[in-house]
């Protein structure tokens, strides 16, 4: 009987032992006298956050923080800062952004002579046989807008094969040396999915290449070894550190898994990847039974991504009606729709082995055939959470709108396309289709949830960029002063909500993340400017002051 009460004892001992000493936790640091936006509808405001390890151990008054300092903790003072959850851009090409980073840059190029000078400058600093890639131009901005062709850079390019893209990555342009490795003539016929860009009258290829036509030049270029991949994807994540992205979901790059990997290995994942694989993998999913999401809070392997259409800048996204700028065309469909009838086994297939699907659909009837494959496999397969995602969702039917909110389809949108594309769409669609573009209020409006991104390279990483597009819509050439389709704005609190809580749920991860909670994640940003405290035009000179990820500072401006 004693013997027992002393056990007894000891339990109660141990009891009150162990709930006193978890309510002493001290935090390895504290953010204090700030503005916190949490992103938790609880409690959307806070002054403080305390982080314990990787996580929030509390969100709250300054008063309420200053008591979980202890002799260890790092006290920041905000002096009014505000903080938001840190970033997830929902839809990037990661290792692309680094290369291009570090590659040539054509983005800003307005004229003929400044291309070919750059490409020019490439070449030297190159030299001999090194290809020249990457480029991210953008035609439409050239004055006046006219196709790039390779005669403009032949003469400067003689030892150099040249592959460089559009900023949309639907389009390149190469030169003739690379035409010639590829073994691409007058009488090479346009693949399927693709197009081969042919002078009218000589019959000549003109250096342009369209989505899969693209690929008879990309399998030439030499892969770039392991080492030079992980300097690349450092320098990508100095950049999301810098711009506070803090989670990224990287699109369809199964050569890249490896280089992931490998940070993870080395402990130097600054950012959390979960990592999409092209849908023509799928057959290597189903032998190894593997279901998605799969794998830690640093890497994960996400699900599918499958292409249905390419893109308007490239006249290649697929509409009901032809393109009001070329009434003989309506844009293609691209390889991943072929053999017919493929995209909808794949999609079944993925369903049945517990395979999350993010699929790309721009022009209307592009969006009209997924939702139509998505509501057959839903209707045969019963309802169950599977988040699927349309990728850009950029023109759709107000029906098809409906039918997004009905099957619970998350629509994967790039608020700063609108800023790009609304310069031009309109002279490609007309006025009509373009009251359904870019179309996130009526979405929001809807009941679709809206998971923001930057589609990096296409744009700009920086989500507050991307912020900034969401709100104004201000065309990027100054002519949309009130904005383009000003009625498709979003709010901020919405649009915060959609670079974090919903990014976090489209990688089923809501309740580890997104959100300035206790228990989550301590991934974090301090901005330079109270952005709710400013109009939305200001919100593009804010700079991100500080990045925590993981409970730790990764950087500091
Ligand atoms: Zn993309």
């Amino acid at each position: 009987m004693k013997g027992i009460n002393i056990l007894l004892l000891t339990l109660i001992f141990s009891f009150v032992a162990c709930v006193s000493s978890k309510g002493n936790k001290k935090a390895d640091m504290v953010l204090l006298k700030g503005a916190v936006w949490t992103v938790n509808p609880k409690q959307p405001w806070a002054e403080a956050v305390a982080v314990g390890g990787e996580k929030i151990l509390e969100a709250g008054s300054t008063v309420e923080i200053k008591k979980l300092i202890g002799a260890n903790t790092r006290v920041i003072n905000l002096k009014g800062d505000l903080v938001l959850p840190g970033f997830i851009d929902s839809h990037a090409h990661f290792i692309d952004g680094g290369f291009s980073l570090l590659s040539i840059n054509l983005r800003d190029v307005r004229t003929r002579e400044e291309f070919v000078e750059k490409i020019r400058n490439k070449a030297e600093e190159l030299g001999k046989g090194g290809w020249i890639l990457n480029g991210d131009w953008d035609h439409q901005q050239f004055t006046p807008p006219e196709l790039l062709k390779k005669e403009w850079i032949d003469e400067v390019t003689a030892q150099n094969p040249v592959c460089v893209n559009r900023h949309d990555g639907h389009m390149v342009l190469v030169n003739s040396l690379a035409l010639k490795i590829a073994g691409i003539t007058r009488d090479t016929p346009s693949p399927e999915g693709g197009e081969i860009l042919k002078d009218p009258f000589t019959g000549e290829p003109t250096g342009i290449l369209k989505d899969a036509a693209m690929e008879l030049v990309f399998i030439h270029v030499p892969e770039p070894s392991l080492k030079e991949k992980l300097k690349v994807a450092e320098v990508a994540l100095r950049h999301a550190a810098e711009v506070g992205v803090t989670s990224v979901h990287d699109m369809a790059s199964a050569s890249n898994f490896e280089v992931y990997q490998e940070l993870l290995r080395l402990n130097r994942l600054t950012a959390r990847l979960y990592v999409y694989f092209p849908i023509k993998e799928i057959g290597n999913f189903i032998r190894l039974k593997l279901k998605s999401p799969f794998g830690n809070n640093f890497l994960k392997i996400g699900g599918l991504k499958g292409f249905v259409d390419g893109s308007l800048g490239s006249s290649t996204a697929l509409f009901f009606e032809p393109y009001t700028d070329d009434p003989e065309k309506y844009g293609i469909l691209v390889s991943d729709m072929f053999p017919e009838g493929i995209m909808e086994k794949r999609v079944m297939l993925a369903d049945k082995s517990g395979l999350q699907v993010a699929v790309h659909a721009i022009g209307d009837k592009a969006n009209h055939i997924i939702l139509d494959i998505f509501e057959k496999v839903i209707a045969q397969n019963g309802v169950r959470e599977r988040r699927w995602r349309i990728e850009h969702a950029q023109h759709l039917l107000p029906e098809d709108i409906e039918r997004m909110s009905k099957l619970r389809i998350i629509a994967s949108v790039q608020p700063y396309h609108a800023l790009d594309d609304g310069r031009w769409a309109e002279k490609k669609i007309g006025k009509e289709r373009r009251q359904y573009s870019y179309a996130y209020k009526s979405l929001l409006e809807k009941g679709v949830l809206l998971a923001c991104s930057s589609d990096w390279t296409v744009a700009p990483l920086d989500p507050l960029t991307g912020i900034y597009a969401a709100l104004t819509r201000q065309t990027t050439d100054g002519k949309n002063p009130q904005g383009w389709i000003p009625e498709e704005k979003i709010s901020l609190e919405e649009a915060v909500k959609g670079y974090t809580l919903n990014g976090a749920y489209a990688e089923f991860s809501e309740n580890i993340k997104g959100s300035v909670e206790k228990g989550k994640l301590a991934d974090l940003v301090v901005l330079s400017q109270n952005i709710f405290k400013i109009p939305p035009e200001e919100i593009k000179k804010t700079e991100v002051k500080m990045t925590i990820f993981n409970g730790k500072i990764i950087y500091k401006r």
